[in-house]
């Protein structure tokens, strides 16, 4: 039986980051850029007005006072989205709004405030003004962005490798690129094994369970960025297992749920051991020690590595956060594989009798800046509500015997940020 940290390593050098593929950029939020992103323009691609006022030319206006106001001619208005053919000369102003590019010959903008505008307008209200008094002096270039303040012509915006957040979708936006090249999201084929299933749309007869792991896995699998397969259920029979495991080859991952265990219908392993290449069985864990992990290889000889997760509904989820998530990262060209873990304060006793790893399932609360996490009990395998009630798995360690309440330990935060506070 091996560690999960050996576990881990041995799935992640196995896999490889898939092609990358271009694709709209509304379809990309979650992906690893896969190009570098240069500007082809200045943003902004001109000077323009940083405030709504006046754009006069800084040699009019010098010596202006609110008592001794320096009073030019408008000879226009120019809102945002529109260029101007006026030239602003000696004496003379345009009435800008923000973000309106420059007009030729001003070289400042003076704010409303800094003008006598009000006070003509309630002199002369509605009606359009042909003078303006400018009531203060200020630096020359005063209230224009320039052009190329934010981003320059022909400069490295966003570098390969960056991981596509809603700020970089909206930079791209920026600057027209409709289309961008990202490492493709994997698919991941989802097959449910187990003569006791049935699927949810189905009546429940006696001695049946529906079948939630192929949708929890469902759900993990795209929250993740990946794109779920669903192979549906096969029975515990070795002949109907092969072909369902077939129609899995097209994907880049398989997952199974169940059938990896040692009792007489277990017979997942037994097929990855007759018709792929079994890399390792059992993790020491828990939940989840019966893991089984290798490879089928299609007709062309591409291998598909296969995750066979144990069938019960926690540990399912467990070794998906463990093993399948960072397959997931690794193959979207993700490079930081690991969920958040802060330190928490137990307040709960969790025994550990046989050396391996345990994930509990825990509640973080934060009181007085500390980080409490408190067990969803029962921890049973099965008891699928005490993961639907956690914000957290807290790990203790191979060679911990017993963690009491008081003691501190790591939890991997399964929803960083969502949790009360
Ligand atoms: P196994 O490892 O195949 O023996 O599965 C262990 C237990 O997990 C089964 O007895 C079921 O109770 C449960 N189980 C297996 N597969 C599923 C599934 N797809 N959905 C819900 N529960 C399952
Ligand atoms: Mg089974």
């Amino acid at each position: 039986m091996i560690s999960v940290d050996e576990a881990l390593a041995r799935i992640l050098n196995s896999v490889n980051v898939l092609e990358a593929e271009t694709k709209p950029i509304t379809q990309c939020l979650g992906q690893v850029l896969a190009e570098d992103i240069y500007s082809p323009f200045d943003i902004p691609p001109l000077d323009s007005a940083a405030m709504d006022g006046y754009a006069v030319q800084f040699s009019s206006i010098g010596g202006a006072t609110p008592k001794q106001p320096k009073v030019l001619k408008v000879i226009g208005e120019l809102a945002a989205g529109y260029i101007q053919d006026r030239e602003v000369e000696p004496g003379t102003a345009i009435r800008i709004m923000t973000g309106a590019p420059i007009p030729k010959g001003a070289d400042v903008v003076i704010r409303f405030e800094d003008s006598d505008e009000a006070e003509r307008k309630t002199i002369m209200p509605g009606s359009r003004l042909t003078e303006i008094g400018i009531c203060q002096e200020v630096p020359k270039g005063s209230n224009i962005r320039r052009a190329g303040e934010d981003i320059k012509k022909g400069a490295l915006i966003m570098s390969k490798e960056m991981v596509l957040r809603p700020a970089g979708i909206g930079v791209l936006a920026s600057l027209g690129k409709a289309t961008v090249s990202v490492y493709r999201r994997p698919v991941v084929a989802i097959l449910a094994t187990g003569n006791e299933l049935v699927d949810i749309d189905q009546p429940l007869p006696l001695g049946k369970i529906y079948n939630s792991n192929s949708y929890s896995l469902m759900a993990q699998v795209i929250h993740y960025g990946g794109i779920p397969k669903m192979i549906g259920i096969a029975p515990d029979d070795f002949d109907f297992l092969r072909k369902s495991l077939r129609q899995a080859f097209d994907s880049d991952l398989v997952i199974t749920s169940g059938g990896v265990s040692r009792g007489d219908y277990d017979m997942v392993k037994d097929v990855l051991v007759s018709e792929g290449k079994i890399t390792f069985w059992t993790v020491r864990m828990k939940p989840g020690k019966p893991l089984a992990f290798g490879f089928f290889e299609d007709e062309s000889g591409r291998r598909i590595p296969h995750l066979g997760l144990p069938g019960y509904p926690v540990s399912v989820m467990v070794t998906f956060e463990i093993f399948a998530r960072p397959v997931i990262l690794k193959m979207m060209g993700k490079k930081n594989l690991a969920k958040p873990t802060i330190k928490a304060v137990i307040e709960d006793t969790v025994k550990n009798s046989d050396g391996r790893r345990i994930f509990a399932r825990v509640v973080v609360t934060k009181r007085d800046g500390q980080y409490f996490a408190s067990l969803t009990s029962p921890q049973g395998s099965g008891i699928l509500t005490s993961m639907a009630l956690a914000n957290g798995l807290a790990i203790i360690p191979e060679d911990v015997e017993a963690i009491k309440p008081g003691d501190v330990v790591d939890v991997m935060m399964l929803d960083w940020g969502d949790f009360p506070v």
